[in-house]
């Protein structure tokens, strides 16, 4: 598990039934879940739960730094609760499945001085692309 609600606790996070339950979707390993997604999943537990509640408590843990947002696509903001250890996606082309890896070396050591452009590069991120071994096999 990624510990979300542990940390969450450990700040002091005010924790109503609402927020808990956002944060107890987002919580586990290899969570990427849109806010439509998450919206979508909390509802499943709390039925009265809003879309303004659940976009809040999103901002909320994004401003915290215990969630952050990843875009692998392109398109939809997805929001990922493993913002502590740092790590890259492996998507699948076809379902979207998402994984968190972790490559040996270091991306940003990966791009050479003179590719800089005088720029302060302080992060990389670098997506995998490919099939899942049941998308593989149809
Ligand atoms: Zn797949
Ligand atoms: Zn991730």
């Amino acid at each position: 598990m990624s510990g979300l609600l542990e940390r969450l606790r450990g700040r002091g996070w005010r924790m109503t039934s609402q927020r808990r339950v956002v944060a107890e979707v987002l919580d586990g390993d290899h969570v990427h879940l849109t806010a439509d997604e998450v919206h979508a999943r909390a509802v499943g537990r709390l039925p009265e739960i809003s879309r303004a509640t659940v976009y809040n408590a999103l901002g909320e843990l994004v401003a915290l730094g215990e969630v952050v947002e990843v875009s692998t696509d392109g398109r939809a903001r997805r929001y990922d609760p493993n913002a502590h250890r740092p790590h890259q996606h492996l998507v699948c082309s076809g379902c979207g499945i998402i994984r968190d890896v972790h490559p040996t070396g270091d991306p940003l050591a990966g791009l050479p001085a003179e590719e800089r452009f005088g720029f302060t590069v302080a992060t990389a991120e670098v997506t995998y692309r490919g099939l899942c071994p049941s998308c593989a096999q149809r």
